[in-house]
């Protein structure tokens, strides 16, 4: 496409650095054979380049850690607390903070204060804890993303577009009076990081406008949403990040955010949101879950991190070297001609175990297994998104996705290109002797979310 694209050259230098372990073959197969070939048992000290997820595994600046410092840890009204309302309203545009934890402590709030047992919530796809929140408080999910986000192959450029018909159906079908809200993810994270569009957005807003439901954003990587769209949608080219993030939120009423993302932090989270009433209630529950309303589970020196976070991850040259990593990783691999889903998402590639290992049934688990090999040639630590994942249905059977994918996810201003490129010969390495490979048994399986915990012993 873009044959003269510039440089996404890190736009920071190194002061401090943390020294990782770099193993043998052998001691990874040790360190695998003991974590029953799962990725999520390893310990991290044996993993070399790790790229399980990119959550709360940022590299903060000198900036962040100097306020680290400023952390006033007063129980009631910590002056910290203050600063990142500040930055909540100047960049988000809500009027009213309640700090959290993470993002599923807002997760929980919102639900509680919006959702009656029997009423329904529609989002585009879902999100593992978004949904369990909306359940616990009596509500049903509905998926009403656009089909291309469940394609692989589809090069569609805002997979995580809301599809208005589905959206129109579920209101003709329950009535909008048991439709509290519908809930936005920007990026849509287990579509792939794939963006929604600011046309989109406004045009889901203009129907629940018209039939009084609520937008509740899940503004967890929302910067890196507004990238995607000052790159992709028209009339944006020329916008700031902090413009478009800034209208993004306007067509919602309020945000959960997982800070562990977007923000440069290892902890923390907020609820925002315009309306006085919910705000109230939300600040009452708070108290209850996690910590007075102005700390919310967390230290002074927490909030203050991440209010300067939000300062840092707005920036045009953060964004756009965030991004371009990825998108670098991504690129070579499709130049290999190794199979990962397309387009390119914000916070990882992912790469097709079906069509890497053809031979392996789905219950000989490729992407776990893929997951494992990749371990073995390199001490890389990536996660399996497949049949593990998916777990059983009702009846006990094991849910079998169209998907069977392996996640690469970078954490933000953590590794540098080199270890980009060695990542990409890792995979080359292991797609040339692709057909050496075979397959796993699962020899423990635990009961909730197994994928977290279960055991696979090697097929040969
Ligand atoms: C991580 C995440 C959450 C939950 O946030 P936690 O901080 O992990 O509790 C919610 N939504 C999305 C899209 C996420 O990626």
């Amino acid at each position: 496409m873009s044959s003269k694209k510039r440089s996404w050259a890190e736009p920071y230098k190194i002061k401090s650095v943390e020294l990782i372990k770099m193993t043998t073959l052998e001691q990874r197969k040790a360190a695998l054979a003991e974590a029953g070939y799962n990725t999520f048992l390893l310990k991290s000290e044996d993993v070399y380049i790790d790229l399980l997820t990119d959550s709360g595994t940022n590299a903060m600046s000198d900036y962040q850690w100097a306020g680290m410092m400023l952390g006033d840890e007063a129980y009631a009204g910590s002056k910290n607390y203050y600063n990142l309302e500040k930055a909540v309203q100047k960049y988000y545009g809500y009027k009213y903070l309640v700090p959290t934890h993470q993002g599923r402590g807002a997760e929980n709030l919102i639900s509680r204060v919006l959702i009656k047992p029997g009423d329904f919530v529609p989002g585009n796809m879902y999100f593992t804890t978004t949904r369990a929140h909306q359940e616990l408080a009596g509500g049903t999910f509905v998926d009403v993303i656009i089909d291309e986000a469940h394609d692989p192959s589809s090069l569609h450029p805002f997979k995580g577009n809301v599809d208005l018909n589905k959206l129109q159906a579920l209101i003709d079908k329950v009535g909008a009076k048991k439709i509290p809200y519908i809930t936005i993810g920007a990026t849509v994270n287990l579509a792939g990081g794939q963006p929604i569009s600011l046309e989109n957005l406004r045009a889901v807003r203009a129907l629940c406008l018209k039939h009084g439901i609520k937008v509740v954003l899940d503004a967890t990587r929302a910067m890196e949403n507004a990238y995607f769209i000052q790159q992709r949608e028209k009339g944006y080219a020329d916008k700031s990040l902090a413009e478009i993030l800034f209208e993004t939120c306007s067509y919602s009423d309020a945000a959960t955010m997982s800070g562990k993302k977007d923000l440069l932090v290892n902890i923390g989270g907020f609820l925002a949101v315009n309306d006085w009433d919910i705000f109230e209630e939300a600040r009452n529950l708070v108290v209850l879950f996690e910590g007075l309303h102005t700390y919310g589970g967390l230290a002074g020196r927490d909030m203050e991190a991440m209010a300067r976070g939000i300062e840092e991850a707005i920036q045009q040259d953060h964004m756009q070297a965030r991004i371009g990593q990825v998108e670098y990783v991504g690129e070579k691999l499709i130049e290999l001609g190794i199979p990962i889903v397309r387009p390119i998402g914000g916070h990882a590639v992912f790469l097709d175990a079906k069509a890497f290992l053809p031979q392996l049934k789905q219950l000989e688990f490729p992407a776990q297994t893929l997951a494992a090999e990749l371990y073995l040639e390199s001490g890389i630590r990536s996660m399996e998104r497949g049949v593990v994942s998916a777990g059983r249905n009702k009846a006990g059977e094991h849910n079998m996705p169209k998907l069977e994918l392996v996640r690469l996810t970078f954490p933000r201003r953590v590794y540098t290109q080199a270890h980009c490129d060695v990542l990409v010969e890792s995979v080359e390495s292991l797609y040339s002797r692709r057909h050496e490979i075979h397959g796993l048994k699962m020899i423990y399986e635990p009961k909730y979310l197994r994928f977290f915990q279960a055991r696979f012993e090697p097929l040969k």
